[in-house]
């Protein structure tokens, strides 16, 4: 199949500023199609009012919910590398999370917690919360997640330790009720120095403390 890579700009005016989604117009067009499909097997009526552009809505937020196959995690990270001596931890917490399973389909979310150890070369902050994004907007599992993150940073920045731990919902879980209260999963993945019990236990104490303002 030719698979057009070029990609549309859209212009959307939502509440008063303009957002700008990329869509690849064919497979829109063929999403489009699918998710047509599937509300006929629903027993649900295609055409009705409510639902004529509802195949198209999909298409579209299933690309924007896997926009992340289109990033380069390692790149952003190279992208603001700076040659630093600090050697203390550095830790980014709280980054929101938003991910769709790849056994249903359905979204997971929570927070992130990373934290590394420089060796010689520290990452502007904001480009920790990009990495993590660029994971997440994918088809994933939690566990694979964690990972992920963990080895772009020990891999780009070879630091003396990585630390990440993500607490998520799974609403493949809490929806289709197998889990009836708002249960939690976490998942942790360390590197180097954080697999001292030492440092891994300042790590934990410092992300389970309450707002740093507060
Ligand atoms: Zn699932």
């Amino acid at each position: 199949m030719n698979d057009q890579t070029h990609e549309m700009l859209e212009e959307n005016d939502v509440n008063g500023y303009a957002k700008i989604d990329q869509y690849n117009p064919a497979a829109v067009e063929r999403m489009s199609s699918h998710v047509r499909e599937i509300l006929v097997d629903l027993g649900e009526d295609p055409v009705r009012e409510g639902l004529v552009k509802t195949p198209e809505r999909v298409a579209k937020a299933l690309q924007f919910l896997t926009h992340g196959y289109s990033l380069d995690p390692a790149q952003i990270l190279r992208s603001a590398m700076f040659r630093e001596e600090y050697q203390q931890m550095v830790i980014v917490r709280d980054i929101e999370i938003y991910s769709l399973c790849e056994h249903h389909m359905l979204p997971f979310f929570g927070k992130a917690h990373v934290a590394y150890i420089p060796n010689g070369y520290i990452v502007g902050l904001s480009k920790v919360p990009r990495v993590v994004d660029a994971f997440a907007r994918r088809l994933q599992v939690q566990e694979r997640l964690t990972m992920d993150i963990r080895n772009c940073i020990e891999d780009t920045l070879k630091p003396l330790g990585v630390a990440v731990v993500i607490e998520a919902q799974h609403m493949c879980m809490v929806m289709r009720g197998i889990q009836k209260q708002h249960s939690t999963a976490t998942t942790s993945a360390f590197t180097g120095e954080f697999n001292s019990e030492k440092t891994r236990a300042e790590f934990m104490r410092l992300i389970q403390r309450g707002s740093p303002v507060a």
